[in-house]
């Protein structure tokens, strides 16, 4: 049912369900030892409340201990709670409504279970078990009906049967808009970066230039290109480019600081936006960056080296003079017999 389901969304249920489970252990329990102290205990509630207890300690033990089998605990678990409130249900409107003329605490208990059930399960199965479990509180009530015409019990099974109604719908609803946020996210992520690499594309380091150059931010670049690319893919194949590409990248970043910006400008070509960082600092870093890239040992060629131009952006300029600034550096460390850093202080 929840299987291929994201791994961010995996821990995040775990978390939710190490929250929860200890509070339905703890008001299972203490419902159960309640009802075990009144004079004329619920009989149903004395079946439910203990075996609800085992269940929620059984899933806390495999929670932390045997996370392996938790997939499978879940959708017992789905299935022993639609049982559970069936049964309580149906117990409820056969033999205490027409006393009572109430459904109990058990009413404000099952609209959080719907919308666990929207928030573990697939759209598909979350309809498909809400839907069957409606159906059967509805039955009952139906059933049940002509003993009870002429009572209160009507008018508040009705309510009951009609804001469950609409709750489910409304559950609907705010899935499927939460559906279309999620979509628009990843649509917005893939957008912004590059497929080989996973990096942040040229569009997205394009944005963040454009934001420091509003905010008129202290900001260097640098631009890097590999040197003698084609060669690699020349004597190598172009897998072999491609891998070459990913570990330049796994590299370059081992040497960053987490709010430096490391792009795929295109190719085999890439942009460093150094946030707070004047031109000597990043020529440092680009030189750190160059030792680190030619002095590790690559899987499938022999040796690689790169060049660099640095920039940092100054009073008055525009996207296109601080990259023109950068462009010239690279231009320099490329004639200059390439394996070097460029810089352009202009
Ligand atoms: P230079 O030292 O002057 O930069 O020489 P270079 O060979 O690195 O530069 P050039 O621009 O001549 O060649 C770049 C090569 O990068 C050509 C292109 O086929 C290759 N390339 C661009 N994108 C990719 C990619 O995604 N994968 C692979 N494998 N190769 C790529
Ligand atoms: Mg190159
Ligand atoms: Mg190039």
């Amino acid at each position: 049912m929840t299987n291929a389901i994201p791994l961010s969304l995996q821990k995040l249920k775990y978390r939710f369900y190490a929250v929860l489970l200890p509070v339905f252990l703890s008001v299972a329990s203490l419902g159960w030892y309640g009802e075990s102290q009144e004079v004329n205990p619920d009989p149903v509630n004395l079946v439910i409340l203990p075996t609800l207890t085992t269940l929620y300690a059984v899933s806390i033990y495999v929670l932390f201990f045997k996370k392996p089998w938790v997939e499978t605990v879940e959708k017992f678990m789905i299935i022993a709670t639609c049982i559970v409130s069936a049964m309580k249900f149906t117990y409820i409107v056969t033999y205490e409504l027409e006393q009572t003329m109430s459904l109990g605490p058990f009413t404000f208990w099952m609209p959080m279970f719907y919308m666990f059930l929207f928030f573990l399960l697939n759209i598909r199965w979350a309809l498909i078990v809400t839907a069957a479990t409606y159906v059967w509180f509805l039955g009952v009530g139906i059933y049940k009906l002509p003993d009870l015409m002429g009572t209160p019990a009507v008018s508040l099974l009705t309510h009951y049967f009609f804001a469950n109604l609409v709750f489910l719908v409304t559950l609907f609803f705010l899935h499927t808009v939460k559906q279309s946020y999620i979509k628009a996210e990843v649509l917005e992520e893939m957008a912004n970066t590059d497929y080989l690499t996973g990096l942040p594309n040229r569009r997205k380091i394009d944005k963040e230039l454009m934001k420091g150059l509003e905010r008129e931010q202290k900001l260097s670049i640098i631009y890097l290109d590999i040197d003698h690319f084609k060669q690699i893919n020349d004597t190598y194949g172009h897998t072999a480019g491609d891998t070459v590409l990913k570990e330049f990248t796994n590299k370059t970043l081992e040497v960053l600081e987490k709010e430096d910006l490391l792009g795929r400008w295109g190719g085999e070509e890439f942009m460093l936006l150094l946030k707070n960082r004047d031109i000597r600092k990043a020529r440092l870093l680009a030189e750190k960056i160059r030792k680190h890239i030619s002095q590790h040992d690559y899987k499938t060629i022999k040796g690689l080296t790169a060049s660099f131009g640095v920039a940092e952006l100054q009073k008055g300029d525009t996207l296109d003079s601080l990259l023109n600034r950068a462009d010239k550096a690279l231009y320099e460390a490329k004639n200059n017999g390439r394996n070097q850093v460029a810089v352009n202080e202009q």
